[in-house]
């Protein structure tokens, strides 16, 4: 089953759901606020299985 990201519009949160294909367009329900105001992000690790996105990511050194 395919795992989706979410992002809480309300709180900032990201969280992961695995949902069925038909429940595809449904959306998450924030873990931390409860909040249904999410908004799903592609996460290609989650489709791709476990992969870094350090390396096509901009570089984070600070
Ligand atoms: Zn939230």
């Amino acid at each position: 089953m395919p795992t989706y990201e979410y992002k809480c519009k309300d709180c900032g949160e990201k969280f992961d759901e695995v949902k069925k294909i038909e429940e595809y367009e449904t959306k998450g329900v924030c873990p931390k606020c409860k909040s249904q105001n999410t908004q799903r992000v592609f996460n290609f690790a989650s489709l791709f299985g476990a992969r870094s996105d350090d390396s096509c990511g901009p570089a984070r050194h600070t």
